[in-house]
């Protein structure tokens, strides 16, 4: 028996795992001394291994390259030659008809490494020649990126998981890191016992609520006018840092005239709080010696989501906040590379490094370093657009590597009308996902276990994961697959390992140059490395934005903080009397995104399955006659699903919370986009819905 190092496939907490093997399987997981888990592990890490090895509770591995000849035919096994060929005819037939543009590619955020996400944006790019490329971000941490980059230039979390025991201020807005990042949740209690000072504003009354010293309970989707209303009490009360503002920020004047707008007398009635509690959430912020902010998909999913990440920086710049140890801003990433599919460039704004490819300079750069006369230099379609640039014949053919839109994406009936306009869908998968079930081709890869890289933690932590056992069936490595590609399209792609892909992203990327491997390794593989670490000896940052005197500069391209808000705005949809609650998708403590892969594991499919629930107040529920664990139709004005009452006063009335991996009780189906017109990230949070129980049928 032995035991392999991993960093956990699940949320982006960063834990390093003991994966034991015997025999060529793996038999159990256990805590590994990692920085950010110290030994810790959550339900999701301990028992979120068995689906490697094929346990068909939700559905089958695959195993074969797989291909459709005719739409609505059947899928039949194909060689891996008879594959790569086809699809290389069907993308050569597209871009000669169409262009470049009408091909998409998707990074994933999911099991695979920044090394693949590294050479799938460099194939969508060099290969085929577009910048349709983008990752699941666009789906959640999306507005963090854009709000983060233009508020303080970089699109990534300031703080560090670790600094959170020291951090004397926790403020925590819109993230349940009981339920997402249950290991973070560890720390928060840690920094509690340290003295910390816990403010949570959230409409549910989730777990960390119980030990906030402020629970802030605001209305759904009044996120950026409760904001407005600290910024005017840190403004009235003078608890601004002059001196910081001055020196380190721009804008102030402008921003000030628009928080004049907003005593918290005046926004009491949009957010339901009470004039004191803003008050006292502005002082227990400002004052304290070191804050920190966290927040999760309660700020990004809505349509001013990029907005409200924006205000919440500005409470940092407002009050020095930020540049500092222990302090600053923290989108708490959801999947466990997502901040590394982000890091990689699988995004159709910036190559890897988060450099624009509408930059010359970057674009002369990676055409020298890739060998391609001339980089595409518009921005491509996000991910979010596909299905309505396949409805206008604009997108022909999308190559999805560990993504699921039929389940993840809102507006599923739309989505899947779109997907069926394209000429060719590829899933590269492990499982027959809900989209690999009407996929064109199927490209089985390897999965968590079964191959090696780096993964990126929320916390711009790099961390190598290793291979452990030796995959089942007729499949192939991620990257090993797109090169196979690339090259059959003419643009030769050869890696021998994971290692000489990263040291060419290493050489193009400065501020993760001293990232190497050997770094990484240390240590028995617990190395852990955060970008920036722009030299060899670099041990990398733990936090950003110090200028290494004392003071603070920003990665804005004047180097100061950009303070922003704007007006509040109601959610683009409002309840009525035909839909008078509002339902918002939440997340599962036991399992992780579309549930492909929690869901084939046994331990967490008993501990919830489908058809999943539906958290309702108790007020609401006994209004409508609804018992728990009774079977309900939750019904918006897109359709219908079914699923089970969870009836407890942990929720707010007038409100119904969902989450979204369940096939039955599939609540995306329910849900419009309402994209963010900068990130393009869907307004989940708030959608008018009603509830009856399936009695009453
Ligand atoms: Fe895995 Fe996240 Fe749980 Fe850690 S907290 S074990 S990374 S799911």
């Amino acid at each position: 028996m032995k035991n392999v190092i991993e960093v956990c496939p699940y949320c982006g907490s960063g834990c390093k795992i003991n994966l034991s093997i015997n025999n060529g399987k793996v038999i159990g997981a256990s805590g590994a001394n990692g920085l950010t888990n110290e030994g810790e592990l959550c339900l999701k890490g301990l028992y979120g291994w068995d689906f490697i090895h094929d346990t068909k509770i939700l559905t089958p591995r695959l195993k074969n390259p797989m291909i459709r000849r005719e739409k609505k035919g059947e899928l039949e096994a194909v060689s891996w030659q008879e594959a790569i060929a086809f699809i290389t005819e069907k993308f050569k037939a597209i871009k000669d008809q169409y262009g470049a543009d009408a091909i998409m590619c998707s990074g994933s955020s999911r099991s695979t490494g920044n090394e693949t996400n590294y050479v799938m944006q460099k194939f969508a790019r060099a290969a085929i020649g577009t910048n349709n490329v983008d990752c699941c971000a666009r789906v959640c941490h999306g507005p963090s990126v854009a709000g983060l980059q233009l508020s303080v230039g970089g699109g990534a979390m300031s703080n560090s998981i670790v600094e959170i025991d020291d951090t004397k201020c926790i403020f925590i807005f819109g993230w349940n890191p009981a339920t997402s990042h249950p290991i973070i949740a560890r720390r928060i209690l840690r920094a509690k016992e340290n003295g910390a000072k816990i403010i949570v504003c959230d409409p549910r009354k989730i777990e960390t609520a119980r030990i906030a010293d402020i629970y802030v309970p605001l209305k759904n989707g009044s996120n950026i006018a409760f904001l407005n209303s600290v910024a005017y009490v840190l403004l009235e009360e003078n608890l601004t840092n002059r001196s910081f503002i001055d020196k380190y920020t721009d804008g102030f004047e402008q921003f000030k005239q628009i928080i004049m707008q907003y005593p918290p007398e005046s926004t009491q009635a949009i957010t339901g709080i009470d004039p004191f509690v803003v008050r006292e959430v502005a002082r227990m912020y400002a004052t304290s010696p070191t804050s920190g902010i966290f927040w999760g998909m309660g700020v990004c999913q809505f349509y001013q989501g990029v907005e409200t990440v924006r205000a919440l920086a500005s409470l940092a710049l407002l009050t020095g906040q930020i540049g500092r140890p222990n302090t600053g801003l923290g989108p708490v990433r959801g999947q466990n590379n997502v901040q590394g599919a982000c890091d990689m460039g699988a995004l159709p704004n910036q190559f890897p490094g988060y450099q624009n490819v509408t930059d010359p300079e970057a674009r002369a750069k990676f055409e020298k370093a890739w060998g391609v006369e001339k980089l595409p230099d518009t921005i491509g379609t996000y991910l979010t657009e596909i299905a309505m640039k396949a409805e206008q014949g604009l997108l022909k053919a999308f190559y999805c590597m560990g993504e699921d839109p039929l389940q993840t994406e809102p507006d599923l009936s739309a989505v899947r009308h779109g997907f069926s306009k394209l000429d060719l869908l590829i899933v590269q998968d492990v499982f027959m996902t809900k989209t690999a079930a009407v996929a064109d081709v199927i490209l089985p890869a390897t999965t968590w276990g079964e191959h090696e890289g780096v993964y990126s933690a929320a916390d711009r932590g790099f961390q190598r994961f290793y291979k452990a056992v030796e995959p089942v069936g007729d499949v192939k490595v991620d990257w090993e697959i797109i090169s196979l590609l690339s090259s059959a399209l003419g643009y030769p792609m050869h890696y021998n390992n994971t290692q000489e892909i990263w040291d060419e992203l290493r050489e193009l990327c400065p501020q993760y140059y001293g990232a190497t491997y050997e770094k990484m390794d240390a240590n028995g593989g617990l190395g852990y490395v955060q970008w920036p670490c722009p030299t060899l000896d670099s041990p990398g940052s733990r936090y950003l934005y110090s200028d290494g005197q004392g003071g603070v500069k920003f990665d804005t391209p004047n180097g100061k903080g950009q303070l922003f808000t704007c007006d509040w705005a109601h959610p683009v949809e409002r309840t009525n009397d035909e839909y008078p609650l509002i339902l918002t998708t939440v997340r599962e403590v036991g399992h992780y995104s579309c549930r492909s892969m929690t869901g084939n594991c046994r331990a967490l499919a008993i501990l919830a399955d489908e058809p999943g629930y539906v958290q309702i107040n108790i007020q609401d529920a006994k209004a409508l006659n609804i018992k728990d664990d009774e079977l309900v139709w939750i019904e918006s004005c897109r359709g219908k699903v079914i699923s089970r009452a969870s009836v407890s006063d942990r929720t707010n009335k007038g409100a119904v919370y969902m989450t979204y991996q369940w096939w039955i009780g599939a609540c995306n189906e329910l849900i419009g986009e309402h994209l963010s017109p900068i990130s393009r990230t869907p307004e989940y949070k708030y959608v008018p819905v009603k509830l009856t129980s399936i009695n009453d049928q």
